[in-house]
C-alpha cells in the first residue's frame, strides 16, 4: 500500500483566515447591507502600475509575432530580468551577481521549494510571531521546529543567544505580523551567528520596499558576512500589487556553499529539473518594476498604503495603545487595550465598530493578547476605521 507523507498529519489545521470569515458571515446575516471595514486583508487593493501595464500588453503582442515568440523561458529566470534585479541591488550598493539571481512566481512558492536544498536532519529557528507558511512548509518536510518566540520587551525582535540550536533560520524583515525592522547591528549579530555555526539564514524580504528610515537594511546582503551563511526570498507581490500576476527572486550567493556543495549549482539543478520557468509575459511586465518610471509608480502606490498607515497610527497614538510596525511596513502589530485577548478584540471590533482586523494568536502563540492592522485597504475605509477606532476606545 502506498504510504502518503504522514508529515502532513502533524499539520495544525489553520482556523485564523476561516474562522475570521464564519464570524464576518454570521454578523451580516444579522445585519444584512452594513458595511464592513477590512483592516485585516493581506492582500493589496491598488492595481498594477501604468509602466507594468504597458509591459503586459506589450508582451502579449511580441505572443503574436513569429518574430518575437517566445515559448519556454530559462528556466532560473529570463537573462533581462535577472539582470534588472542585480541592477536594483547594485543602485544601493549592494553587489549581486547576475546568475545568482533567480526569478520565481512568488516568494510563497520559494519558500517551500528551497527547502529541497537542506537535509531533512537540520533544525529549523522560526521567530514567532510569524507568517504561518515557515511552520507549516517545515512540518510537511518533517523537520524539527525551534520556536523562538518575541515579545514586547525585545520590540518583537528577538536577538541569536548560545542556547539556540538550529541550522537553518528564518528572518522575516520588515516582518509579517509585527511590521518590527532589524536594525543593521542587529543583522549583524544574526549573520554572525549562522556563520559561527555553519547555519543558513532565510531571509524573507517580501517587504523590504516599505523601508523609509534609511539606516535600516532592505536586503541581508548589506551586512558584511551575508554572502557565506544567506539566501534572501523576495517578492513584487507587496511592492508592486503582483499578488495575482506572482513573481518573485530568490537571490543565493556563489560563496554559499556547504559539505563541499555550492548552494547557487544546487537550486539551477532543482529549477532544471522541477520547472519550466515563469512566464514571458510576466517576466517583461516584471521587468518594468525596476525602470525609474515603474519605481516612481510602485512607490505612488506605496505611499497610499502609507498614509493609510499614518491614519491608523494617529488614532492609535491618540488612544495611548502601544504598537510596533507601521511606518517601515504595511503591518501595523498593537497590544489589545485592557487586556483583552486577540479574539476577545476581533468581537468587540466587528460587532461595535464594523472593523475585522486579525487577531495576533493566529501567527503563533506569543500573539496572543496581540492584533495585526494591514494598511492595505481603500484610504476612504482606512479613515473610517481610524475615527471608529477612536470612538469606540476612547
Ligand atoms: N512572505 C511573507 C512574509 C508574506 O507576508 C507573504 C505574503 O503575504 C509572502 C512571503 C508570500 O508572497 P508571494 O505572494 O510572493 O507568494
Amino acid at each position: 500500500m502506498l504510504i502518503p507523507n504522514m508529515n502532513y498529519s502533524h499539520l495544525k489545521d489553520s482556523y485564523l483566515f476561516y474562522n475570521i470569515a464564519q464570524k464576518v458571515k454570521a454578523y451580516l446575516a444579522g445585519h444584512p447591507g452594513e458595511h464592513i471595514y477590512r483592516l485585516g486583508i493581506g492582500d493589496v487593493s491598488l492595481p498594477l502600475c501604468d509602466a507594468v501595464i504597458k509591459g503586459l500588453h506589450r508582451a502579449a503582442d511580441d505572443q503574436a509575432d513569429p518574430a518575437t515568440f517566445n515559448g519556454y523561458m530559462p528556466e532560473c529566470g529570463a537573462p533581462f530580468l535577472r539582470t534588472a534585479v542585480a541592477d536594483y541591488y547594485r543602485s544601493r550598493g549592494v553587489q549581486v551577481a547576475d546568475d545568482e539571481v533567480f526569478i520565481s512566481s512568488g516568494a510563497s512558492d520559494e519558500l517551500g521549494d528551497i527547502l529541497d536544498l537542506f537535509d531533512r536532519v537540520n533544525r529549523s529557528l522560526i521567530i514567532e510571531p510569524a507568517y504561518p507558511a515557515y511552520v507549516d512548509a517545515n512540518v510537511m518536510g518533517g523537520r524539527e521546529i525551534v520556536h523562538l518566540p518575541s515579545s514586547e520587551e525585545n520590540g518583537f525582535l528577538p536577538m541569536p543567544d548560545e542556547s539556540l540550536a538550529a541550522e537553518l533560520i528564518y528572518i522575516c524583515s520588515p516582518n509579517n505580523p509585527t511590521g518590527a525592522v532589524f536594525s543593521r547591528d542587529q543583522l549583524r549579530a544574526w549573520v554572525d551567528f549562522a556563520n559561527a555555526r555553519g547555519a543558513v539564514i532565510l531571509f524573507d524580504a517580501a517587504y523590504e520596499a516599505f523601508i523609509e528610515d534609511d539606516s535600516l537594511p532592505h536586503s541581508i546582503f548589506e551586512i558584511e558576512g551575508a554572502r557565506t551563511c544567506a539566501v534572501e526570498i523576495c517578492s513584487l507581490s507587496k511592492t508592486a500589487g503582483f499578488t495575482g500576476t506572482r513573481l518573485g527572486y530568490t537571490v543565493i550567493p556563489h560563496e554559499l556553499t556547504r559539505c563541499g556543495m555550492e548552494l547557487n549549482d544546487m537550486w539551477i539543478r532543482n529549477r532544471t529539473t522541477k520547472t519550466n520557468g515563469v512566464s514571458y509575459i510576466i517576466q517583461r511586465a516584471a521587468c518594468e518594476v525596476f525602470t525609474p518610471e515603474g519605481q516612481q509608480q510602485i512607490h505612488a502606490n506605496i505611499g497610499i498604503y502609507k498614509q493609510n498607515a499614518r491614519t491608523v497610527m494617529r488614532a492609535l497614538d491618540k488612544l495611548g495603545i502601544w504598537y510596533t510596525g507601521g511606518k517601515n511596513a504595511p503591518y501595523i502589530w498593537l497590544r489589545c487595550p485592557k487586556g483583552m485577548g486577540s479574539w476577545e478584540f476581533f468581537d468587540l471590533l466587528l460587532n461595535e465598530a464594523q472593523i475585522v482586523g486579525t487577531p495576533g494568536e493566529g501567527f503563533g502563540k506569543c500573539g496572543e493578547g496581540y492584533f495585526r492592522f494591514s494598511t492595505f485597504g481603500s484610504p476612504e475605509d482606512t479613515r473610517i476605521a481610524a475615527d471608529r477606532l477612536t470612538e469606540l476606545l476612547g
